[in-house]
């Protein structure tokens, strides 16, 4: 702004001169003098005019005056030239501005002379030192204010990802009850937040682990100790008779039979929670699934005198492993007919609804009791213990169907059915033949 200043006020002081110069044809000290003192023009530091050699005509320093020399200046030798010239800077050492410019005098299209100004600031060099050391007072100011916030900031930051990553560590040392308090709502309260669902989500699946082993372990402990007790008997009894030891012997062999179901349901829901089932998805038609089924169901239906009832609509084919869909269709089956009354019956039901396969097992059995409807696809899960257990039941069937339905991308649900018994839906959706597919 101020070497604008400056330049535009030099400049035009210097052209004014140069313009009222210009009438005179030719420039000697005399003339010269004689158009300055009408002039009136702002005082500067120095003014020189030459002629057009260059030699000095009048010059502002009445002291040291230069008139009668040559002036050799660049500024000077330029506007004789031709050219105006203006130079402006600002020396850090003397505190001032320095400008200079040179105005040629042109009379009758001849280059008669020049005007050269010189103009030597210090009140404008003082404002802008005033400035420079404001600016760096604030700067300096500024600077130590940001180190301050930086460091207290940084502090703070620096205190809660410790207290996060120390959090870490307590977890990682197996106790998942640990939580971070969640201030602020910034990135890293977000993050604890994260860290403590993640967390929570930690703690109930070590605590299903947990309950997992500690059933499996109970439910294969009891058989276990009740071959250890027959073999016992046996052993130690020096007169059993052949008949007796023979039905000892036959409930060694029933418990090693539980045993084994169990071990296999035990390995089926392994595999499905690893989401290896061994098999592939294929399209499936669910019809000829139940049909198989039951027909293996027939026997056991028979002896605990229900009837099994089949509504099969056509038409249900879904994208599902064969073997997951048995499993399905075999366990609430059988759980219609074990959990049933004599003369009881169980309908197996099958239709296409929309874009979806339904199918749905309904019983006319004992029911579920309303407050353990939610509970019964739990592992272990039994409603009644005796009479899961004498119907050769371990808790683990309804899981390995919920497990299995949702691996197979269905969903199901249980409702207690009219009148008495229970209903149970699962339905997946249809597969659709895609153009071209064989
Ligand atoms: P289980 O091997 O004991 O039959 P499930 O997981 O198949 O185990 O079933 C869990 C529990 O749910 C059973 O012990 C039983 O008490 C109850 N249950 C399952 N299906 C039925 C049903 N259709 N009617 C009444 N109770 C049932």
């Amino acid at each position: 702004m101020v070497y604008a200043t400056k330049q535009s006020a030099l400049q035009s002081q210097g052209s004014v001169i140069s313009s009222s110069l210009a009438a005179l044809e030719v420039l000697t000290p005399e003339s010269v003098d004689q158009v300055m003192e009408l002039l009136d023009v702002s005082p500067v530091t120095r003014m020189l005019v030459t002629d057009q050699a260059g030699r000095i005509l009048y010059d502002t320093d009445q002291d040291d005056s230069a008139v009668g020399r040559y002036g050799l200046l660049a500024g000077v030798s330029s506007a004789l030239d031709g050219y105006a010239q203006f130079t402006c800077a600002y020396s850090h050492a003397r505190g001032a501005f320095v400008s200079r410019s040179a105005t040629p005098v042109v009379s009758g299209g001849n280059i008669v002379g020049a005007v050269y100004l010189y103009d030597y600031d210090t009140e404008q060099g003082d404002i802008i030192a005033g400035l420079r050391d404001n600016l760096l007072n604030m700067s300096l100011l500024f600077g130590l204010a940001g180190l301050v916030i930086i460091v207290v900031l940084s502090s703070t930051l620096t205190g809660r990802i410790k207290r996060l990553s120390s959090a870490m560590d307590v977890v990682r040392g197996g106790d998942y009850s640990h939580r971070i308090p969640v201030e602020g709502r910034d990135e890293l309260s977000e993050l604890s937040e994260e860290f403590n669902v993640l967390t929570g989500r930690l703690e109930s699946t070590e605590e299903l682990r947990r309950r997992f082993v500690s059933d499996a372990s109970h439910e294969l402990r009891t058989p276990l100790a009740a071959i250890r007790l027959l073999s016992d008997s046996i052993t130690q009894s020096d007169d059993m008779d052949t008949a007796t030891m023979r039905e000892f012997a036959l409930d060694i062999g029933s418990e090693a039979d539980r045993l084994q179901r169990i071990t296999e349901k035990l390995m089926t829901l392994t595999k499905l929670d690893a989401g290896v089932t061994g098999r592939e998805r294929e399209p499936v038609d669910m019809k000829q699934v139940a049909e198989r089924t039951l027909h293996l169901l027939a026997p056991l239906a028979e002896t605990q005198n229900v009837t099994l009832v089949t509504e099969l609509g056509e038409g249900c084919v879904v994208l599902a492993s064969a073997d997951d869909l048995y499993q399905i269709i075999f366990n609430l089956a059988e759980n219609g007919i074990k959990y049933n009354v004599p003369g009881g019956s169980v309908t197996l039901s099958l239709k296409a609804a929309g874009n979806k396969a339904l199918l749905t097992v309904a019983d006319t059995g004992i029911g579920i009791p309303a407050e353990d409807r939610e509970n019964v696809f739990d592992r272990f899960y039994r409603v009644d213990k005796a009479r899961s257990r004498a119907s050769g039941g371990s808790g683990l069937g309804l899981a390995i169907v919920h497990d299995a339905v949702v691996a197979n991308g269905g969903e199901i649900w249980v409702a207690p059915r009219a009148g008495r018994g229970t209903v149970f839906s699962v339905a997946f959706p249809l597969w659709e033949k895609k153009e071209g597919a064989s």
